[in-house]
């Protein structure tokens, strides 16, 4: 049993949002509302939430960009903890320092205009510094682990813990944080010195590429499924003809089967109704199980 906390009360000057609407906060534009949506300024302000928690056995969820959660219909009875404020940017050298609310893009414009590269890659993918850590975010053959340095991450005691990129045991999408109850407050990336002309050049032709094979202009978490064991999980949603499968608002994109999109108002049912529909023919077609990469709240 979780005791209820009265966050305005508990942290005067904390930016706390009570029954605030998840659609907002999830590139799906889907969820009910959160209990209460805690925005942290400072590292500090993020520890005491933390401690707080931890004293009245309230588990917080982490909230990036919200670009790979499918947040519940009814919403979420809990603490969910936005890095959002969390967005201080500074470069020495050669090495940039990004709080964990730092959208990916901004950090890779950042590093753009300080002519560095190693972040070309990074501009395109929606998420935040904190999301982007967690799940070791990549494309076009770039990892955000071959630029990490180092992250910054609280535990559940609030106290700061400076994790080396060996520790943070990235692999595919995947990485320490996944299994640490660790909130990511910032990272820092060590970059190497470039050609302006050539970085914006890259940027541009990954930003071509993505526009050109993903459906950008239909709300979405990105890739639906994770990428299962020697296939690609479009390829095979593809080869069973299921572009364009539709339950309520939700759709399988045509333009890209690795996508469930939210055409018309979709509800979290409709895209949960999509994926099941989805896993039932894959499995039955291809004898391949398909697992969710989009991760849920509530
Ligand atoms: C159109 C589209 C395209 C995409 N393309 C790509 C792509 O090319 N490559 C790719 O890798 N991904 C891609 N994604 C998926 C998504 O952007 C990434 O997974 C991204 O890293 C998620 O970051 P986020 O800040 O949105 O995290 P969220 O979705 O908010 O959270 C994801 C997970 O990270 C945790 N988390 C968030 N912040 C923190 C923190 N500070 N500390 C600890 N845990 C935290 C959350 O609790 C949750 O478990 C795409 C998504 C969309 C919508």
């Amino acid at each position: 049993m979780t005791e209820h906390v009265n966050w305005r009360e508990a942290l005067p000057g904390l930016e706390a949002y009570e029954q605030e609407p998840l659609s907002a906060h999830t590139t799906f534009r889907i969820g009910g509302p959160a209990r209460w949506l805690l925005c942290p300024k400072t590292e500090e302000e993020a520890g005491k939430i933390l401690n707080i928690c931890r004293e009245k056995s309230v588990v917080p969820f982490f909230l990036g960009n919200g670009s790979n959660i499918l947040a519940a219909d009814a919403g979420y009875d809990g603490v969910v903890l936005s890095t959002a404020r969390l967005d201080g940017l500074s470069r020495r050298g050669g090495e940039i320092v990004a709080g964990s609310g730092v959208s990916l893009a901004k950090l890779a414009h950042f590093a753009a205009e300080h002519a560095l590269t190693g972040l070309e890659f990074a501009q395109g993918i929606p998420g935040s510094v904190g999301g982007g850590v967690r799940m070791n975010a990549g494309a076009y053959g770039g990892e955000l682990k071959d630029a990490v340095a180092w992250v910054e991450a609280l535990d559940e005691t609030g106290e700061k813990r400076r994790i080396s990129p060996a520790d943070c045991d990235f692999s595919y999408r995947r990485s320490i944080f996944c299994k640490e109850p660790l909130l990511i407050t910032a990272a820092c990336f060590a970059l190497r010195p470039g050609e302006p002309a050539e970085i914006r050049a890259a940027m541009e032709d990954f930003a071509r590429r993505r526009r050109d094979k993903q459906p950008l202009n239909y709300p979405s978490a990105g890739s639906t499924f994770k990428r299962p064991e020697g296939h690609f999980a479009a390829a095979l949603i593809d080869q069973c003809g299921l572009k364009g499968l539709r339950i309520g608002g939700a759709q399988v994109s045509e333009k890209h089967a690795g996508f469930v999109v939210n055409v018309d108002n979709a509800t979290a049912a409709d895209v949960l109704a999509v994926m099941e529909e989805v896993k039932r023919q894959v499995a039955a077609r291809t004898g391949v199980a398909l697992e969710a990469e989009v991760e849920f709240l509530g």
